[in-house]
């Protein structure tokens, strides 16, 4: 018979072994869980990309990432011999179907915003840039002279050449290339059999599919003024959603803010209004395109077009004098988190 101190050593013994044996499992399966929603991330374009898929895809996310590449190996203006590089300095240039697409597609939404996206503002974009390392600001006759190259009516396309009316033209797709590269990588994720990933170039992003334990993807919108604070948070599955702010890249001069996007009819850039505009859209070049387009034109303008437009929502953040003003378009609540 057994004594009851051998009958409880006994249940201690089983209990121990079966800690031993199956705590790492358990462990195991959770680290599993937690491996399959890494996120990869590269710098690419001078941006962090990142690339979640459930469950983790080593091959489909390896070829997003090359796509990815491939796309600001041809696009990038400041890239010696990419496609675009050439195309700036000769005035005319043969390119690729990736190339001739993006410049097809940005005419488009020049059109669409009445020439407040434009991307032959390359020589506007330049002469900023140039003055904010120097410290001062353009002159008018500088502006001017650079407003004269500016206008996307002024690029002719023939098959796949595309060529410039003026000498001294030059485009920039820093405004819709990130998004087109996004697009491209979800193409390739889908192909590879993925239906649950997130791509995200730098705020530029698509959600394929659902997100963790099968619920959307969550985004967080940023505080234009406060790094690190979320402002709303949006919930989407097979949607993009593209922010374009003046809070990641601009330069002071005299104290005075100024960001990277510019205002093709003054030549300015654009200030304090608004300071930071979401879209929500199909595809990410459509949700890129807009962000930047729109905020060229301003809050009420802005707003107006993307209401006027079918399946894409916006939020427009601006500055007034009592501090920041959220306007958001008519079919935007639906994405928006209840419990936020
Ligand atoms: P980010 O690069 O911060 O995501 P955007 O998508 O808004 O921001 O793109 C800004 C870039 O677009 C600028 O750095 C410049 O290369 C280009 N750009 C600036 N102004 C315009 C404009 N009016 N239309 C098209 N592209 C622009
Ligand atoms: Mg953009």
């Amino acid at each position: 018979m057994f004594s009851r101190k051998k009958f409880i050593l006994l249940v201690l013994l089983i209990l121990v072994i079966f800690l031993i044996i199956f705590v790492p499992l358990i462990l195991k399966v959770n680290e599993g869980q937690r491996a399959n929603l890494s996120k990869h991330t590269e710098i690419i374009m001078d941006t962090t990309v990142e690339i979640t898929t459930i469950p983790f895809d080593e091959k489909a996310v390896r070829e997003a990432f090359n796509v990815i590449k491939e796309t600001n190996n041809l696009m990038d203006d400041y890239k010696r011999d990419s496609e675009v590089y050439i195309l700036n300095r000769q005035g005319e240039n043969r390119v690729s179907p990736f190339t001739l697409e993006v410049v097809k597609k940005a005419i488009n939404f020049s059109k669409l915003t009445g020439g407040a996206f434009d991307i032959t503002c390359k020589p506007l974009v330049d002469l900023w840039r140039r003055a904010g390392k120097e410290k001062r600001l353009p002159s008018p006759q500088e502006i001017k002279e650079a407003l004269f190259l500016v206008n996307y009516k002024n690029i002719i396309l023939e098959d796949n050449l595309i060529k410039f009316k003026k000498k001294g033209m030059g485009i920039d797709l820093g405004g819709i290339a990130k998004g087109y590269a996004v697009d491209k990588a979800i193409e390739i994720l889908r192909k590879e059999g993925i239906n649950k990933a997130l791509v995200n170039a730098g705020g530029d992003l698509y959600a394929l599919g659902r997100g963790p334990q099968d619920k959307k993807w969550r985004i967080g919108i940023q505080d234009p003024r406060h790094k690190g604070k979320i402002v709303r948070i949006i919930k989407v599955e097979d949607k993009a959603v593209a922010t374009s702010g003046d809070y990641e890249r601009y330069f002071l001069i005299n104290g005075q803010r100024h960001s990277h996007i510019v205002n093709p009819h003054t030549g300015m850039t654009v200030e304090n209004i608004p300071m930071s505009v979401t879209i929500i859209a199909s595809d990410t070049t459509t949700a890129d395109a807009l962000a930047t387009g729109v905020f060229v034109l301003g809050p009420y303008k802005g707003m107006d077009l993307i209401n006027s437009l079918s399946n894409i929502e916006g939020m427009i953040i601006s500055e007034t004098s009592e501090g920041m003003e959220i306007v958001t378009s008519r079919g935007w609540m639906q994405f928006q988190a209840s419990d936020f």
